[in-house]
């Protein structure tokens, strides 16, 4: 089976203020962490790395396994649709957000075993801890129930030839959905979930990223 790991570095950074992928941590670019982790798993045999456009020339990346630069799209969904194009080949599709530098190498695996036993798809997540309510302008409408909801993370993992099936469909439909699992969840397939961590947080705000230092700093990663 072959494997591909589609790894998402094309934002523009509008919420963060710059290109969020490219800032150091540890002295390494953000997107590098997750070419690192990648190139630890056997399983995986290559990888797409989709970034700006106007980026794609200037940017080195340091890789065992092979990697191809592929330009990224105006929204999240358009850079998927954009690096699933350049897969072309592949029973498997592992796709990450680089702007999670703290995904597992146990992560991915597990995903991709999930697949490779038959499922459409495999999500990483954890439990809700929090109790979470729907506000319509300022006034609570309703508790959602803690014990069914599960926060999802990435990686996530597809079947190569199904996921790119819910694209196109989303794309006819004018679907536009946060993550892949939705446009998979809509075309009528089934997903699992594998084990997420608190630490697997996305670097969203400057925050984060100090909480990203905080944590390599203590070598709780
Ligand atoms: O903006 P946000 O942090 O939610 O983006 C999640 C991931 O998707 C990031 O790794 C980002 O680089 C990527 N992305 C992309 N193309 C876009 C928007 C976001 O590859 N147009």
């Amino acid at each position: 089976m072959k494997v591909v790991a589609l790894l998402l570095a094309g934002g523009l950074g509008r919420r963060f203020g710059e290109k969020k992928q490219f800032i150091k941590l540890k002295g390494e670019p953000l997107f590098q962490h997750s070419i690192n982790t990648v190139n630890r798993i056997d399983l995986i045999d290559r990888i797409i790395l989709v970034l700006p456009e106007e980026d794609l020339e200037r940017i080195k990346v340091f890789s065992f396994k092979p990697v191809e630069k592929v330009a990224g799209g105006k929204e999240r969904q358009d850079s998927v649709y954009n690096g699933l194009k350049a897969v072309k080949e592949a029973d498997v599709v592992v796709i990450h957000d680089t702007a999670r530098p703290f995904a597992t190498e146990k992560m991915f695996v597990e995903g991709i075993k999930n697949v490779k036993n038959g499922w459409d798809g495999s999500i990483t997540g954890i439990p809700a801890r929090d109790t979470v309510k729907e506000v319509e302008n300022g006034t609570v409408v309703k508790t959602l129930d803690r014990d069914r909801l599960f926060i999802v993370q990435t990686p996530q993992t597809f079947s190569y030839k199904k996921l790119l099936d819910a694209h196109h469909k989303a794309r006819e439909k004018g679907i536009l959905g946060t993550d892949d699992s939705y446009l998979m969840e809509k075309a009528g397939y089934r997903i699992t979930t594998n084990r997420g961590s608190p630490l697997n947080f996305k670097i969203t705000t400057r925050e984060d990223l100090i909480l990203a230092e905080c944590l390599i700093r203590k070598k709780l990663t």
